[in-house]
């Protein structure tokens, strides 16, 4: 048994001073104990926070960010961004997802997130025909986190249409898609590998109501009951007028017609939302994955945070499209976003935490944890001990006290600095540095220096 003394700590009950964690040899945290004594274990200096769950990566676009920056029609969207990230997509064989993936996870990890749920929908050969086994490209994503040591949600993703109604899928999306029987085949082979891997947890997607009938989605729903279920929705306004003209309702408003939407759901994005649709979401515990740095990369909207909190909604955060990889940057423009629209300051608090960093990180990592299927909402018994470390000597730290320590990480430069990440109680980055870092970016620059030069 490990053990593991600290002199400042956030557990779920709140901050606390001199706690010694008991972490079993699979990185569970099996006591909490208050003690002076830490001559048993290691001692953790400075203040430790819970790592954050990570609800919405797509890996692959790490190695395309800043290349679709460019203005390239007098309506750039969206749509436009899409069609680049398709051209790049195209390019990819396993073995350069691989090392994308543990380049962006390691990234990931110095930016503060110690789990991440991957929505993942490349799935065949660069000719559209699936590979021999249907789970090739999955396991190149797995293989990636493994790398990384990072703990992944794997949500591979349903993928049949070009649009509403069913449309035929067009040529750029024939690497995703998918018959329910392919996609049956494909999750059977990925629920072997999840009994034999401690970080991997599986869940169910859709891509969203443009790739996915409703019929397809009963069917989906039935595949593995109990475990996450994430769908892209309402990013775009677009989608929104596509969704009326095909079935006469807005995306979530028809959502919740048809299915029994509840806390295993995670909609991603939902931006655009009425006020009826926000009540509706927040009242039925669903999780909304927010992506507040992507969406603003991406021009898609401002998500209504603050009503939706007013109405004790669950939200977690996500990376995207991965343009940036750091926890404090990502929850810093969800709270400036609302700040800017609402021409107030501190929006997104209540009133047990008027802290708006406090607020922030607490409620995206229970709704993230939530949309993960993890063992990983805080530091508590049963919990994996999975966090990151404040460095009280850094000029930005130095002499405030706890309450504040949470602000400091979100609202001033502190977050850049270097920090230490443990995942299951083993110290993975050290000083902002990961342990495979040499390793893992070598690798990473080889494959994109074949990629870039075939682009
Ligand atoms: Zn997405």
């Amino acid at each position: 048994m490990q053990q593991l003394h600290f002199e400042q700590i956030l557990l779920a009950t709140g901050w606390d001073k001199d706690i010694t964690l008991k972490i079993d040899p699979s990185g569970y945290i099996q006591s909490i104990e208050r003690t002076k004594s830490h001559e048993m274990g290691e001692t953790i200096t400075g203040a430790a926070i819970p790592g954050m769950p990570n609800l919405h990566s797509h890996a692959f676009q790490r190695a395309m960010a800043g290349l679709a920056e460019k203005r390239s029609s007098p309506t750039d969207s969206f749509w436009s961004w899409r069609k680049v990230m398709y051209g790049f997509l195209d390019m990819l064989e396993p073995e350069d997802v691989t090392a994308i993936t543990a380049q962006l996870y390691m990234e990931l990890m110095r930016g503060g997130y110690t789990a991440v749920a991957e929505f993942h929908y490349l799935h065949h050969s660069r000719t559209g025909q699936p590979y021999e086994d249907m789970s090739l490209m999955s396991q190149a994503v797995i293989e990636g986190a493994r790398v990384a040591g990072m703990p992944i949600t794997l949500l591979p993703v349903f993928y049949a249409h070009a649009g509403f109604g069913g449309l035929p899928p067009e040529s750029g999306q024939r690497r995703f898609i998918n018959t329910l029987d392919n996609y049956q085949e494909l999750f059977s082979a990925l629920q072997r590998l999840e009994m034999q891997d401690p970080n991997l947890t599986l869940g169910v997607a859709p891509h969203s109501l443009r790739a996915a009938t409703k019929e397809e989605i009963v069917e989906l729903l039935k595949f593995s009951p109990e475990t996450p279920f994430h769908i892209h929705i309402a990013e775009q306004q677009k989608e929104i007028e596509d969704c009326i003209a095909s079935y006469g309702r807005r995306p979530v408003e028809w959502l919740y017609e048809n299915f029994d939407v509840n806390k295993r759901w995670c909609l991603v994005h939902a931006t655009h939302l009425t006020d009826a649709e926000i009540i509706q979401t927040a009242k039925s515990k669903a999780v909304v994955g927010l992506c507040p740095l992507t969406e603003a990369n991406l021009g898609d909207g401002i998500f209504p945070a603050k009503r939706f909190i007013s109405e004790e909604g669950s939200f977690g955060i996500g990376s995207d499209s991965n343009i940036c990889l750091n926890v404090a940057r990502e929850l810093e423009s969800l709270e400036y976003g609302q700040r800017l629209l609402h021409q107030e300051r501190n929006v997104l608090t209540s009133t047990a935490f008027p802290n708006t960093g406090h607020f922030l990180y607490k409620k995206s990592m229970s709704g993230g944890a939530r949309a993960l299927g993890q063992p990983h909402g805080g530091l508590q018994v049963g919990a994996r001990a999975n966090f990151v470390t404040l460095d009280l000597e850094h000029p930005d730290f130095y002499g405030r006290d706890q309450e504040n320590f949470l602000n400091i990480l979100l609202f001033s430069a502190a977050a850049d600095f270097k920090t230490d990440v443990y995942i299951a109680g083993e110290k993975m980055v050290a000083q902002g540095r990961h342990k495979r870092e040499e390793e893992i970016t070598r690798t990473y620059k080889a494959h994109m220096s074949k990629l870039l030069a075939n682009l």
